[in-house]
């Protein structure tokens, strides 16, 4: 999906991490918990004993090989440089430790709000949904403003309430979407245990995998094509050769949690992990 895909004309790079801008908030203000994704445990607030002075991780290069997986998975949507930037002005939590605790809390609340202007900026583009974008554009237009709250409006925030509310509105587009694909009545696997599932070649076109879980299943060489996918659990599946063209509200996070190759087809918002085989 092009980069001048929104509204407001910026594109979804505004939604992209740019943690050049950023005073590694996810480092500092999210839990850790060690496991297979994380090499240590970590209280929220706590700065990870990996990060630099410079607000780098010293690890960067080796973070798979090192223990953290995790780390190459997450994605802010872009919250660390908004609220590092504009919501707290440029004033980092090491210089203005004042702002600390605040700018932890507000962090994982932009979060929110970023990765729903993610999904709302891609329901905006759906041809088949076109009679909700007026719909869509006011909650997109609505969200923007919330992210763009005073810190403490930001902490006292009830995202999600409207998480539910964007919820509803984006499985609508979905559905108009995958109404749109012949042949067959749709199975739904909303919210599904599909762990360790055999799923290969699987015809999955125009499939409800919404929150599914996927975690370690065999996708390879399935067709996923306007499967609406949001929120579905990709950890550890195999989605090589797995064709994912028009894949609705797939996110780089899901995508860099599962395998994959050369052959898998993406959507063209997404890139191709760096672990993925050729
Ligand atoms: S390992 Fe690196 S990327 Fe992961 S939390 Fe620590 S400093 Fe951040």
């Amino acid at each position: 999906m092009p980069d001048n895909d929104r509204p407001d004309g910026r594109g979804r790079a505004a939604l992209r991490a740019d943690c050049g801008n950023c005073f590694a908030l996810c480092c500092v203000a999210l839990t850790l918990t060690r496991s297979a994704d994380f090499g240590l445990d970590k209280a929220a607030g706590t700065p990870c004993r990996n990060l630099r002075d410079d607000f780098r991780c010293g690890i960067h290069t080796r973070l798979r090989t090192e223990g953290f997986p995790g780390c190459t998975v997450y994605d802010c949507f872009g919250a660390g440089q908004k609220v590092s930037q504009e919501t707290f002005g440029g004033r980092d939590w090491r210089g203005a430790p004042e702002t600390a605790q605040q700018m932890f809390q507000v962090f994982p609340v932009v979060r929110q709000l970023h990765e729903l202007l993610w999904y709302l900026t891609e329901a905006a583009t759906l041809a088949p949904a076109r009679s909700l974008r007026g719909e869509i554009r006011r909650t997109l237009e609505a969200t923007e403003r919330l992210t763009r709250l005073e810190p403490a409006a930001l902490a006292d925030l009830d995202v999600a309430a409207h998480r539910g509310e964007v919820a509803v509105l984006l499985a609508r587009a979905g559905e108009l979407v995958r109404a749109t694909v012949p042949g067959r009545k749709k199975r739904s696997h909303r919210g599904g245990d599909l762990i360790g599932a055999r799923l290969k070649g699987a015809d999955l076109r125009g499939a409800d995998l919404r929150g599914a879980y996927l975690i370690a299943a065999d996708l390879s060489g399935a067709d996923l094509r306007l499967a609406d996918l949001i929120g579905a659990d990709f950890r550890d599946a195999d989605l090589s050769g797995a064709d994912l063209t028009g894949a609705l509200f797939l996110t780089q996070a899901q995508v860099n949690a599962a395998r994959g190759s050369g052959a898998t087809r993406l959507p063209p918002s997404l890139g191709r992990p760096a672990h993925w085989a050729d």
